[in-house]
């Protein structure tokens, strides 16, 4: 198992459960994929009689728990991320399928349903010690090529900074919120979830025509051992151990809510429609090119080519590790979209 090994994206497909209304409508239908878990595979229902087989790193089906979704998608990725390197975990698929559900759930009503977002927070917490470490967040909207703070409404037109040398990204104006209890966290959280909530009506539009990006960055110092990552502060080799300054280990983690990848009916009476669908398939084809550039182990990843993945460009490749989760309906009238997303994944592997 290459779990979390760099420079490959894994991807993992995730079936929604059909929901109420699907269950009558659909109530004579088969649903339009058919998943093998244990061999990895879905298979797409071409008509009544053939199916197209895929492979995929992880299959889950409708029934798999939210617990095992962050440890097969999430965990490889928070834990080189405590380790020191930059990590991506992303979910695409068309709006309604689950990618918020998945990512995004704060679960207060019930632990269990926590998304990744929350237990990766969790599990970045419990690692740190607070004396020494630190974990700050950011929570960001990224809508028509305007990046905006969820933390802070009035904050709407944040500059991205890349470092043409190192490579890193940075966002001077984001707020950037250090983090010590997961009380203040899920706060925090549900902040952003309001000021986007928010944010959306005003611009009358729907949260599913932006992407969201939680950005976590995690400060370690580890005393008195051999640098063990480029990152690391350490050319202090020839120190004896007592003397050595505390060496400092950054890694940083952008959990990313794609924007809706359906194809978005141009008739629409709103007068930003068509904006948003041009900027919508830009950002997320130039993140496909980026992610095929990776799957194909390409010298060449066009970050450059959208916002989003000028955003990313220091999360994913080189030494970073990144994890896309495709999620699907069930529903034979979707399909198409079905395909369309199975697709992408296919593609990024
Ligand atoms: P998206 O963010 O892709 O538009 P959502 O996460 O909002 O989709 O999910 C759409 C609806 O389906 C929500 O009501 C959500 O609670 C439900 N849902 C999604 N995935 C699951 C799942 N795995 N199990 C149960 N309900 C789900
Ligand atoms: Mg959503």
């Amino acid at each position: 198992d290459d779990a979390g090994v760099p420079g490959r994206v894994r991807v993992a497909v995730r079936l929604r459960p059909r929901n109420a209304e699907e269950s009558v409508a659909d109530a004579d239908f088969a649903d339009c994929v058919e998943l093998q878990p244990e061999l990895k595979r879905l298979k797409l229902r071409k008509n009544n009689w053939d199916t197209d087989t895929y492979e995929f790193d992880e299959v889950l089906t409708e029934f798999a728990s939210q617990k095992r979704v962050y440890e097969v998608v999430a965990k490889p990725v928070v834990e080189g991320v405590l380790d020191g390197y930059n990590g991506t975990i992303m979910a695409y698929g068309q709006t309604g399928t689950g990618k918020t559900y998945t990512l995004g759930r704060l679960g207060e009503e019930d632990t269990a349903n926590r998304g990744i977002m929350v237990r990766a927070m969790e599990d970045i917490l419990a690692e740190v010690t607070p004396e020494r470490d630190s974990v700050s967040v950011s929570y960001l909207q990224l809508y028509m090529e305007s990046l905006q703070d969820l933390l802070d409404p009035t904050n709407d037109n944040i500059s991205i900074i890349e470092d043409h040398k190192s490579g890193d990204v940075s966002l001077p104006g984001a707020t950037l919120v250090e983090i010590r209890d997961q009380q203040s966290c899920l706060e925090l959280l549900r902040l952003g979830e309001a000021h986007r909530h928010a944010a959306n009506t005003k611009l009358n539009t729907e949260s599913s025509r932006s992407h969201a990006l939680l950005m976590v960055h995690v400060k370690r110092s580890v005393k008195g051992r051999e640098p063990a990552h480029p990152s690391e502060n350490g050319n202090n080799m020839n120190m004896a151990k007592s003397l050595r300054p505390p060496l400092v280990r950054k890694g940083k983690l952008v959990v990313v809510d794609l924007a809706g990848s359906e194809r978005i009916d141009k008739s629409g009476n709103e007068g930003h429609t068509r904006e948003e669908a041009k900027s919508i398939n830009l950002s997320l084809s130039a993140l496909g090119k980026c992610i095929n550039a990776l799957a194909e182990n390409s010298a060449h990843v066009p970050v450059r080519d959208s916002k989003l993945t000028r955003l990313l460009r220091d999360s994913f490749g080189g030494t970073a590790r990144t994890s896309l989760v495709i999620t699907i309906g069930p529903s034979p009238r979707h399909r198409g979209e079905t395909a369309s997303t199975i697709m992408f994944g296919q593609r990024a592997m």
